[in-house]
């Protein structure tokens, strides 16, 4: 096909569960491509001489050599291709902020729709899974070390995969009793079915990855036990998981969650299928979730499942600002999400029962960017106004859980408490000490989590040849 052809193609859309339909359940919203719509999609790329999509990919996808296997109906070689430098494609495909990133470099995103890089990644990740093709790889003889790795987000999965196939022993201590960090207890059903996370898990159990769950290292051991152990090296990829309130009159009330608590109640524990789980949660009828990231969409949908009539996003800057996935802005527009723009709330109020009933705000307006390059919200004075809620979700960020570094004399963390680590070998300030993931970053994304599992994966084992 010549280029004017390929041109004339548009990008073929995913089909997707109705928004009327889809709020009463958990499904998964998109279907993913049947195997025609994916080899028409895949004939869009123009397999450019120098793939800029490559450039921007945190993990140096060789993005036009699967889309051309996908485009010769090679699907099975698409997915190794992928595996070659992302070990979690089925994952990635469904919730990377491809538009910021692959996409967003594309050849084609200059005149016209950039080519669904995401789409054909899960695609193709997908069509290995269920057509049970997924190879066991080799795994090279036994080296007689031993690697713990504490937290199995996608960095410490990443990292056990890497470092079980070349010998080497891996144990994966999980403080919850599912293994999966931020896949299983924040990112519900709809966007990531927890199928699809256990059969990454199963893999790496398949491989001889030892997985101890239940097990928070800090309390039961430290990691000066761990070594005592016999483990040579030790990775910290405990994400961040401890929720930021704001700190405003009234925030103790009953019917405010941080965001956290909401989402692990309802994916990880299940409380969306109570009473099959035996988990309550609170169902507002209008709920209001303050703040413009993934968590936020995830929780306001969320609470639409559970029966919101009335569901609002309140953030503090304007929808261009808004750090979440394009698509699940897209996603709760359509399922009837009042987003409020330049609005931040100051106090809440309840009633004798304290439950929350209101909550005071005040309008903002954009001034000077700050550190972060945003444009700074000002309050505007005397704009304050009152906003009826019996439910809110507090979804402003998270920090790094100071356990580990409490824990571990001569583990340097910096102010917000993330652990220090060289962002090319993920070493930290203690010998045989890794660290990578939401830990040393901040809260940020699954595939530079998985990215820095996997540099940590080869600086790891280029230290246990020195041993
Ligand atoms: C609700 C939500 C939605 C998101 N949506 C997206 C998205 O769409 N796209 C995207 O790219 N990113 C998204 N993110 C961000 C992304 O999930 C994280 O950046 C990523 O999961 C970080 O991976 P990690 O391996 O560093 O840690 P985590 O995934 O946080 O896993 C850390 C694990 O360590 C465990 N742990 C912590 N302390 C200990 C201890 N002391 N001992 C043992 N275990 C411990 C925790 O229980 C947890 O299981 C989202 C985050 C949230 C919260
Ligand atoms: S930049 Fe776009 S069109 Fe070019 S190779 Fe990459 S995906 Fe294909």
């Amino acid at each position: 096909m010549n280029t004017a052809d390929r041109l004339k193609i548009p990008r073929q859309k995913m089909i997707e569960q109705d928004p009327k339909e889809r709020i009463k359940n958990f499904r998964e919203v998109p279907f993913g491509y049947t195997p025609e719509l994916a080899m028409q999609e895949a004939q869009r790329c123009l397999a450019c001489k120098k793939a800029v999509c490559i450039g921007g990919c945190p993990v140096d996808v060789d993005i036009p050599e699967f889309i051309k296997l996908i485009a010769e109906g090679n699907f099975v070689a698409a997915a190794k291709v992928l595996k070659k430098t992302n070990s979690l494609p089925a994952i990635c495909g469904r919730v990377c902020p491809q538009e910021d990133q692959c996409e967003k470099v594309c050849t084609l995103a200059k005149k016209y729709e950039p080519v669904a890089i995401g789409n054909l990644e899960r695609f193709a990740a997908d069509y290995e899974r269920e057509h049970g093709v997924v190879e066991i790889p080799e795994i090279a003889p036994p080296t007689g070390k031993k690697v713990a790795i504490v937290g199995s987000g996608p960095a410490g999965l990443t990292l056990a995969g890497d470092l079980i196939k070349l010998g080497h022993k891996v144990t994966i201590f999980e403080a919850l009793h599912k293994t999966g960090g931020v896949l299983v207890y924040g990112i519900p059903e709809f966007r990531l079915p927890k199928t699809i996370v256990q059969s990454e898990v199963d893999y790496l159990s398949k491989l001889g990855v030892e997985i101890k769950t239940s097990f928070v290292i800090g309390m039961l051991w430290t990691v000066d036990d761990l070594f005592k152990e016999g483990y040579h090296a030790i990775f910290i990829g405990t994400g961040a998981g401890l929720p930021n309130f704001m700190n405003i009159p009234g925030e103790n009330l009953n019917g405010i969650y941080s965001s956290n608590e909401y989402l692990t109640r309802s994916n990880l524990m299940k409380a969306y299928i109570f009473p099959e789980y035996d988990t309550p949660i609170f169902s507002g009828k209008n709920v209001a979730v303050l703040g413009g990231g993934n968590t936020a969409m995830d929780s306001v949908r969320t609470s639409l499942r559970l029966g919101a009539k009335n569901a609002y996003i309140v953030y503090r800057r304007s929808r261009n600002e808004m750090p979440a996935r394009k698509d699940e802005i897209h996603h709760a527009e359509q399922e009837g999400v009042e987003f409020h723009f330049l609005t931040t709330p100051i106090k809440y109020y309840g009633n004798n029962d304290g439950w929350v009933t209101s909550m005071e705000c005040l309008k903002m307006e954009l001034g000077e960017p700050d550190a972060s390059g945003r444009r700074r919200p000002v309050p505007k004075e005397g704009s304050n106004f009152i906003m009826e809620v019996d439910m809110v979700v507090v979804a402003i960020g998270n920090s790094s859980n100071p356990l580990i570094p409490q824990t571990t004399p001569g583990l340097e963390a910096n102010k917000w408490g993330n652990i220090i680590a060289d962002p090319e070998t993920g070493r930290t300030s203690r010998q045989g000490v890794w660290a990578g993931g939401d830990i040393v970053t901040g809260g940020a994304t699954v595939i530079l989590a998985a990215g820095a599992g996997k540099k940590a994966a080869k600086d790891i084992h280029q230290y246990l040849q020195t041993l």
